[in-house]
C-alpha cells in the first residue's frame, strides 16, 4: 500500500525549475533513497514533500491526504518527520530537551514519556547522555539525536537528507547502521544521498535524480548493479 506518492511534481525557485515532473511513490515499510550529485535537487525534494516550498504543479499525497496545499505544520501531523541537512539541533539544549521538542505535534503530546522511553531503548546512547548540550556530542551522535528527535513525533514516515554529510568514514557506517534500525521497527524511509554505495545496502529502492528530473529507478541491486547509474551520473565516489 501507497503510503507517500507525488504526481508530476515541479518546484521552482523564481524562474529555475529545480524539480520537474516528478513522480514516485513509497510504500509503507519500505526504505527507499533518492541519488543525486550535488545539486540535483534531492533537499529540494525533501523540503516540498514537507511543505517548506510550494509545489508549482503536481500533487503529493500522504495516504488519503494531499499534503501539497497545506502547511508544514499540518503535515507533520500526517506523519511526516524531516530530519533536515546538518541536523538543526539546539546546540545549546539537553539531548533531552532536543528529543522533548521532537514531540511538539498535537498528535504525539500525550505519548510523550513512552515515546521518551521507546527512543531510549533504541538508541542507549542518548539515554545515557540525556543531560549533555547536543552540540557537546560526536557528529555520529548528533545524528543519533536528531534521528531520535523525528521519532518523538511519532511518525509514519521519516525523511533524512544525507545523514552522512561531514562525517569521518567509520561514523559513516555508523549512521547508516541507525538507519537500517528504525527501517527494522518499520518506519518508512526516504533517504537522499550521495553516498550510493553505502546507502544502497540499507534501502530496498532507489531513485536517481539528475538536474530535477527522475533519470532512473529500480532495486537497491539493479542499481548497485547498473553501471550507467554508478559512473555515468554519479561519478562514483564512495
Ligand atoms: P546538495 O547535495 O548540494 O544539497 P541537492 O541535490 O540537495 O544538492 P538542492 O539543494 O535541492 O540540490 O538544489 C537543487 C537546485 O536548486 C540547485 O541548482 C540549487 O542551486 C538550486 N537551489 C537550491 N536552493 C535554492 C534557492 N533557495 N534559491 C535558488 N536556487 C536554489
Amino acid at each position: 500500500m501507497s503510503l507517500l506518492t507525488l504526481e508530476n511534481v515541479s518546484v521552482s525557485y523564481g524562474q529555475f525549475r529545480a524539480l520537474r515532473d516528478i513522480s514516485l511513490s513509497i510504500n509503507k515499510g519500505e526504505a527507499v533513497a533518492v541519488l543525486g550529485a550535488n545539486g540535483a535537487g534531492k533537499t529540494t525534494l525533501l523540503r516540498a514533500i514537507s511543505g517548506m516550498l510550494p509545489v508549482h504543479t503536481g500533487r503529493i499525497t500522504m495516504g488519503e491526504t494531499e499534503i501539497s496545499a497545506i502547511t508544514p505544520h499540518r503535515i507533520i501531523e500526517t506523519g511526516v518527520a524531516h530530519v533536515p541537512e546538518n541536523r538543526r539541533l539546539f546546540p545549546g539544549l539537553s539531548v533531552e530537551a532536543n528529543l522533548r521538542l521532537g514531540a511538539y505535534p498535537r498528535h504525539a503530546r500525550p505519548f510523550f514519556r513512552e515515546q521518551l522511553e521507546y527512543v531510549y531503548t533504541l538508541f542507549p546512547r542518548l539515554k545515557e547522555r540525556r543531560h549533555q548540550l547536543a552540540g557537546t556530542m560526536s557528529g555520529g551522535e548528533q545524528q543519533m539525536c536528531a534521528i531520535g528527535r523525528a521519532l518523538m513525533s511519532k511518525p509514519q514516515l521519516i525523511l533524512l537528507d544525507e545523514p552522512s554529510t561531514g562525517l569521518a568514514p567509520i561514523i559513516v557506517a555508523q549512521v547508516f547502521s541507525l538507519v537500517r534500525k528504525i527501517r527494522s521497527e518499520g518506519y518508512t524511509v526516504l533517504i537522499v544521498e550521495q553516498s550510493v554505495r553505502q546507502v544502497l545496502k540499507v534501502v530496498d529502492r532507489a531513485y536517481l535524480l539528475e538536474a530535477g528530473h527522475l533519470q532512473a529507478s529500480g532495486s537497491a541491486q539493479e542499481m548497485l548493479d547498473s553501471k550507467t547509474v554508478l559512473h555515468s551520473y554519479m561519478g562514483i565516489k564512495s
